[in-house]
């Protein structure tokens, strides 16, 4: 029988010392056997002890860790979320090359294919995911290079069905499952090409690592590599090891804090001042059923829209005490954000309206606070009143 992905977060990552704290090997440099041994290096394939942007010890056990948590042969870290996103995409495609990616994705991932792709000759059509068959309808044959799609996306947690991508051939499909983390779901077991996440986010858990990091089949993790070693956006060793420390103890905060949204989100929709509530795991987002036949956890972020337009979203954000303004997610300390004006700031008016980010919206990302603590902040600054 194999281990629950709780026991794999704890025994995965590690070298065969005695120790338990993983060790950081901040070397950018080894020292060679030789002239042979240093060519035979140079000329590997992430090469161990050979030079820092090539491999590091304590990112390849941050590395191991992901990849026995996504069921994968392989996985790459990064020095960013965008660092693995920006290199799996200009890896992949060449001048000429198109993407078809969900119009509900990550703003700085739009804002990468809409700038610097488009000014190197990759195009992209973007598709409401959600909707079935729709992703396959945009690909063209031998010109479409990545499939690119967020599930749960962000910030408004519409799903997109992981079988339909993974069924999808030709184009390499990938899945950024950031606000899902490892154990929420399993893009790879659904037929997909390539998990991508933010390790910044719920993996690292903290506020305190800036990482990022793919999972894959063994030779397509190589290919992305091959280009990544120019690309340069390596995982630090310092990071990675804070990520691998926050898979330790993923399960269970992912547990706590996704119990603690459920909670939320069903207290935020009896909210008269609330006109809709978005979660995956309430009964009455339109994908419920997707969520509970694909998902584990339903995720730790919330987003909800309030009467009263943005003045009021403004209101709500200004009179809260525990609640933190700021955007990211997966940390301990509940954050709220009003997305318009911060995280998706530079999409056009008609980019927000389809991706359903209207004045009213804000996201919420649920930390490790007592749910009582964080309602009795939410609820007063919905009504309008301070402590
Ligand atoms: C934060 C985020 C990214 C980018 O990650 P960074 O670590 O900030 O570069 C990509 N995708 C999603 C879904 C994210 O939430």
């Amino acid at each position: 029988m194999d281990p629950s992905p709780d026991t794999t977060a704890v025994t995965s990552g590690r070298d065969d010392s005695r120790s338990l704290a993983q060790p950081l090997w901040p070397s950018t440099v080894w020292a060679s056997d030789g002239l042979d041994d240093a060519n035979s290096r140079a000329t590997s394939v992430r090469p161990g002890e050979f030079y820092g942007r090539y491999a590091n010890p304590t990112v390849a056990m941050f590395e191991d860790a992901v990849a026995r948590l996504e069921g994968a042969e392989a996985a790459l870290a990064f020095s960013s979320g965008m660092g693995a996103v920006s290199s799996v995409i200009l890896a992949l495609c060449s001048a000429g090359s198109h993407v078809v990616a969900h119009d509900n994705l990550y703003g700085g991932t739009l804002a990468f294919l809409e700038g610097p792709c488009a000014r190197l000759g990759i195009t992209t059509t973007f598709v409401d995911a959600s909707v079935p068959g729709a992703l396959a309808g945009a690909v063209r044959p031998g010109v479409t290079a990545v499939v690119l799609v967020e599930t749960p996306s962000n910030p408004c947690l519409s799903l997109v069905d992981l079988d339909e991508v993974g069924a999808i051939k030709g184009p390499f499909t990938v899945v950024d499952s950031t606000v899902a983390t490892p154990l929420g779901q399993q893009p790879l077991a659904h037929g997909v090409d390539l998990v991508v996440h933010s390790a910044t986010k719920g993996i690292g858990g903290h506020n305190d690592a800036m990482v990022g990091v793919i999972a894959g089949e063994q030779d397509l993790i190589e290919a992305v590599w091959s280009y990544a070693v120019y690309h340069g956006a390596v995982a630090s060793p310092h990071d990675a090891l804070n990520a691998l420390r926050g898979i330790r103890t993923l399960p269970v905060r992912l547990a706590r804090q996704s119990a603690t949204a459920a909670d939320l989100a069903r207290r935020l929709e009896e909210h008269s001042q609330v006109t809709a509530v978005h979660y995956p795991g309430l009964a009455s987002h339109p994908q419920h059923h997707l969520a509970l036949s694909q998902m584990r956890h339903h995720g730790t972020l919330v987003s909800f829209d309030v009467s009263g337009g943005r003045r009021s979203a403004c209101q709500v954000m200004e009179s809260l005490e525990l609640v933190l303004p700021a955007t990211s997610f997966g940390g301990p300390e509940t954050l709220m954000c009003h997305p318009a004006t911060s995280t998706h700031v530079g999409l056009s008016p008609d980019a927000l309206a389809s991706a359903g980010i209207s004045d009213s919206l804000l996201r919420m990302s649920i930390g490790l606070e007592h749910p009582d603590d964080i309602w009795a902040d939410l609820s007063r600054a919905l009504s309008g009143s301070r402590a």
